[in-house]
């Protein structure tokens, strides 16, 4: 299901989301889209069916958004911008915690989001994982008896995690102030949007716990 990857046993444990969580993907998404003549909008927490020839009231034919989709997470990696305060938040808290990456970018985008990361300054273990990210989630957190935290924008995940990794802290968090307001929440799943805050939180949960 996912590497064998080989967490601390003495160190708490960062599992954390890229889009949306460290990068601000659908912006970088809109700009692709924009460089192919079509519009990226922001009516919903969606993807492809927010994608539009400009000016039409019907979306994009979805093969057709799925294959920009493919495309720029082939090619287009440098037009996603961090997330601010990440690269700084993920370095603060690398200091006494494992921390991995765990995104479900296509595995034909590996190399350019490994890029992507090193460059702004988040060279971390990155895990590519496909559908609900609960079960890579709990095989990471059985390796330590240490405090362990889940960061993700998206719900579904955060379900997952609650399901097969319940002692895992789980924080909700939506990098683009845009899609903010759109994206769901549950009560379950604190939610904290932008690291300036997000960070002492998880700190906080640490310490707490420690
Ligand atoms: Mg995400």
């Amino acid at each position: 299901m996912h590497p064998n990857l080989a967490i601390a046993p003495d160190r708490a444990l960062i599992v954390v989301d890229v889009d949306e969580v460290l990068a601000l993907f659908y912006q970088g998404f809109g700009r692709f889209i924009a460089g192919h003549g079509y519009e990226l909008r922001s009516d919903k927490f969606a993807l492809f069916s927010n994608i539009f020839q400009p000016g039409a009231t019907e979306h994009l034919e979805i093969e057709t958004g799925r294959a920009l989709f493919d495309e720029f997470f082939r090619s287009g990696a440098d037009l996603i911008d961090p997330a601010p305060a990440a690269p700084e938040s993920l370095a603060a808290l690398a200091k006494s915690a494992t921390v991995v990456i765990l995104t479900n970018a296509p595995e034909h985008g590996r190399d350019e989001r490994s890029r992507w990361l090193k460059r702004h300054g988040m060279d971390y273990p990155m895990i590519i994982n496909e559908g609900p990210k609960g079960p890579a989630i709990a095989a990471m957190a059985d390796q330590t008896l240490f405090p362990a935290v889940f960061v993700d924008d998206i719900v579904s995940h955060l379900d997952s995690c609650a399901l097969a990794a319940p002692r895992v802290r789980r924080f909700q968090t939506v990098a683009d102030p845009i899609l903010r307001p759109l994206a769901p929440s549950k009560p379950e799943h604190r939610r904290i949007d932008g690291w300036t805050n997000l960070l002492p939180a998880i700190q906080a949960e640490l310490t707490a716990a420690a």
